[in-house]
């Protein structure tokens, strides 16, 4: 095997499109995915790889210090590609310290893991962290993130994002190791937990409840379909130049009240209904606490320099999303059932 690839969050739903893609294109590396299966992750996901003999998936938390030593060692782990985190700004809100633990800890962990297996060869390895376009802030009077915009975090989750990059541009800086990272917009598509925007909203319409939109759902975010995240997170890996930063979107502003009018249409049109009746079920709730206005990404530079462009247009991306939820009816109850049902109780109808 060329190189032994350690993919944390490989169960959750950006990991599960990298690991697929890394693992049916790269036949010659060996992917270990490690993942804690937290509620956001989920095995089904990657049903159609478990059996090829390039993969192999290791349960692990990675705040657990001794055990990502342990796994660097026992599987020469000789790349990471780090996408394992807690993801969800809500729950950042409710609960920061899980978020400190897994993004800032857990990064430092595998970092020091890293530094240890590959210390005096540094320029053989590299060190790949995901992350998100959330670390800029807000913007307010127009203009896009660039790759220099000043860091300027607002909710606990980009807080925790934050720290984790500049630990991670930190152990370039000191230690030489070689590292990459980059910053996503909103991704969207199949394998997205439902408690974001658009499973939520698909999901919701199917069962006919209420559509919580917070506040007067003005927010405008940079909407990205999740293949074609994996497919820059695959460009970034090999191209990248190390020490760099990359910014990753598609160009594609909404606001989320649009969103989920589109959504609406789309779903009305598939399930048979009347034109216009889910939007019925469109439901404004109180405004997230300290909701960040406008994000906005400027990928000219993965574009110009590597090459990489999305490959769908919004619209089309909407249209397969919708139709991967309402073909994979299972998935959908599998991971609604149990906990999420208390999440969901307390986030949207307990207030
Ligand atoms: P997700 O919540 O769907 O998946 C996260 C995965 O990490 C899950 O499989 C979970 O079990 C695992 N995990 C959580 N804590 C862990 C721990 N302590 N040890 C090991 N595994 C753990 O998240 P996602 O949306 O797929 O996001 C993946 C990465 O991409 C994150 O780093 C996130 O910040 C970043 N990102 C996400 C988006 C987006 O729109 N979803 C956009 C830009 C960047």
């Amino acid at each position: 095997m060329d190189k032994h690839i350690l993919i944390t969050g490989g169960a959750g739903f950006i990991g599960s499109h990298v690991v697929r893609l890394f693992v049916t294109r790269y036949p010659r590396y060996r992917i270990i995915n490690l993942d804690a299966l937290t509620y956001a992750g989920n095995l089904e996901n990657l049903k159609d790889i478990e059996e090829r003999e390039n993969y192999q998936f290791v349960k692990a938390d990675i705040c657990d210090a001794g055990e990502m030593n342990r796994i660097f060692a026992e599987y020469g782990i000789t790349d990471v590609i780090h996408l394992a985190a807690e993801s969800h700004v809500d729950r950042s809100i409710a609960d920061p310290m899980a978020f400190i633990m897994t993004n800032v800890v857990g990064t430092v962990n595998l970092l020091n893991a890293a530094r240890m297996a590959w210390q005096g060869e540094y320029e053989k390895h590299r060190f790949y962290h995901v992350s998100t376009d959330e670390v800029y802030g807000s913007l307010h009077d127009g203009g896009y993130f660039v790759e220099t915009t000043p860091y300027d975090p607002q909710s606990p989750y980009s807080a925790s994002k934050a720290s984790s990059d500049h630990f991670v541009r930190a152990y370039a800086n000191t230690y030489g190791m070689q590292t990459v990272i980059s910053n996503c917009s909103n991704n969207y598509g199949p394998n997205h937990f439902p408690e974001k925007l658009i499973p939520l909203c698909i999901h919701n319409i199917k069962s006919n409840k209420p559509l919580p939109i917070y506040g007067k759902g003005e927010n405008v975010r940079d909407w990205l379909y999740v293949v074609d995240h994996a497919r820059a997170i695959d460009v970034v890996f090999h191209k990248g130049a190390s020490g760099e930063t990359y910014n990753i979107g598609g160009f594609n502003e909404w606001k989320n009240i649009d969103i989920v009018r589109l959504l609406c249409q789309v779903m009305d049109r598939k399930l048979g209904r009347p034109e216009g009746e889910s939007e019925k079920l469109i439901t404004f709730v109180k405004d997230r606490a300290g909701h960040d206005l406008r994000y906005a990404i400027d990928a000219s530079k993965i574009m110009h320099e590597l090459g990489w462009q999305p490959s769908l247009q919004f619209e089309e991306g909407i249209e397969k999303t919708v139709d991967w939820y309402l073909q994979n009816e299972e998935w959908l109850t599998h991971v609604t059932s149990g906990s999420y049902q208390d999440y969901y109780s307390q986030q949207y109808e307990g207030r």
